[in-house]
């Protein structure tokens, strides 16, 4: 086949194509999907120089597969995909969100740099990964301001999320990378996608994904990945092949079919959770909203009273954790995925107990806001000291 040379694309146009360049000259239409764990090979000696060429560089094996722990065909079409959305030249993907971040650091350690700086919210998990140590790494929490200053001869990675998880905070992602000078940054980009910010462009070296959320959307795939130069991709498919955290490749089909709606997706629920957020800021039963300047389908807010009874008042909206579904989802990150975090770190980072975190999905706004308006209820200024309201089954909170 004569390949003209293509223009840049955009990122809708990517999000549908790439990773999927060689179908028409595969005969076919959809992705295959390839479930072997293994593959018959009867050169053992070509077989034995691609292992070997892995094992010395972490390349992607040339030629056939040869195990499904090193690679599969399916996955690597969506970490093409992925690593286009993102800008980057790689990208690697994993068991889940969490096995990608333990492998992140676990290339660092192995070098000797065990030393992490990271700025606080983090998703509940990874701060618990950091701060328990479990990997051996020792982990110094800053202000975004105090992470030059924290940078060690040993310090490994600088990890920071943005629009932070639950709390939304956003950090200039461009100055960060500044204050890491040698040393890289890793931005968890789960709440933004590529749709919204790529920080690759603004100087991140290492770009995260818990792929679970968005990048799926429908709320039925756990994944992680990390889009990156080839030089730490390498590393981090040796680290996979060695610990095992593989995705599985109906869930790298999955991924790939997810991203061809990722920029119409993130883009209509972030519409909704605009208006959403706005409605919210104006109800006096609301004491705070958190709403991402840069946009974004994920709203926060505080209320006057009761979090646990906006959660048990709601009935479109599915009270569960986790998020960027096409369905809307909230909860109660003190209780459920903050839980994990001391409750004074949590407090000292802005995880209020009042704080709810609300997935927005692509249901019509109106019938959003009429399940919320009831779930709020009785909260607020007007009913603070009325415990008869509380307790009673006929508030609109306790449907
Ligand atoms: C969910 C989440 C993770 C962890 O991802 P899993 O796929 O659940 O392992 C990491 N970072 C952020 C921001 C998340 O929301």
């Amino acid at each position: 086949m004569t390949t003209a040379p293509v223009p840049p694309r955009s990122l809708a146009t990517e999000a549908v194509h790439a990773g999927r360049e060689d179908l028409a000259e595969l005969g076919l239409h959809a992705p295959p999907l390839d479930l072997s764990t293994t593959y018959p090979s009867y050169d053992s000696r070509a077989e034995a120089a691609r292992i070997d060429a892995f094992a010395t560089t972490g390349a992607q094996p040339d030629g056939p597969p040869v195990y499904a722990r090193l690679d599969n065909p399916t996955t690597a079409r969506f970490e093409t995909a992925l690593a286009r959305l993102e800008g980057t030249e790689s990208a690697v993907a994993f068991a889940s969100g969490m096995a990608a971040l333990t492998a992140c650091l676990m290339v660092r350690i192995s070098m000797g740099l065990r030393h992490v700086v990271a700025v606080r919210p983090l998703y509940g998990c990874s701060d618990h990964l950091l701060t328990a140590g479990l990997l051996g790494s020792e982990v110094t929490w800053v202000d975004p301001a105090g992470v030059a200053e924290a940078i060690r001869p040993d310090t490994g990675l600088v990890i920071v999320e943005s629009p932070a998880n639950p709390t939304l905070a956003e950090l200039d992602l461009r100055a960060i990378a500044h204050s890491c000078g040698e040393v890289p940054l890793l931005a968890d980009n789960t709440f933004a996608t590529p749709v919204l910010q790529r920080p690759a462009e603004l100087g991140a070296r290492i770009v995260l994904h818990s792929a679970t959320k968005y990048l799926g959307g429908h709320g039925d795939v756990l994944g992680g990945v990390v889009a990156c130069d080839e030089e730490f991709a390498r590393k981090l498919r040796q680290v996979r092949f060695a610990t095992g955290g593989v995705l599985h490749p109906l869930a790298g089909y999955l991924l790939l079919r997810g991203l061809s709606t990722l920029p119409v997706r993130v883009r209509a629920a972030s519409a909704t959770a605009a208006e959403l957020a706005r409605r919210l800021e104006a109800d006096p039963r609301v004491a705070r909203v958190h709403y991402p300047r840069l946009g974004g389908a994920m709203v926060a807010f505080e209320v006057q009273d009761d979090p646990h009874a906006v959660i048990a008042g709601v009935r479109l909206i599915t009270p569960a954790v986790s998020l960027g579904s096409v369905d809307s989802l909230i909860q109660h990150p003190a209780s459920i995925s903050h839980r994990i975090v001391d409750e004074g770190d949590r407090h000292a980072s802005g995880v209020s107990d009042r704080l709810l975190r609300m997935s927005v999905g692509l249901e019509d706004v109106e019938d959003l806001w009429n399940d919320l308006d009831a779930a709020l209820g009785a909260q607020g200024p007007a009913l603070a000291g009325s415990d008869v309201m509380g307790g009673s089954a006929q508030g609109p909170g306790v449907r």
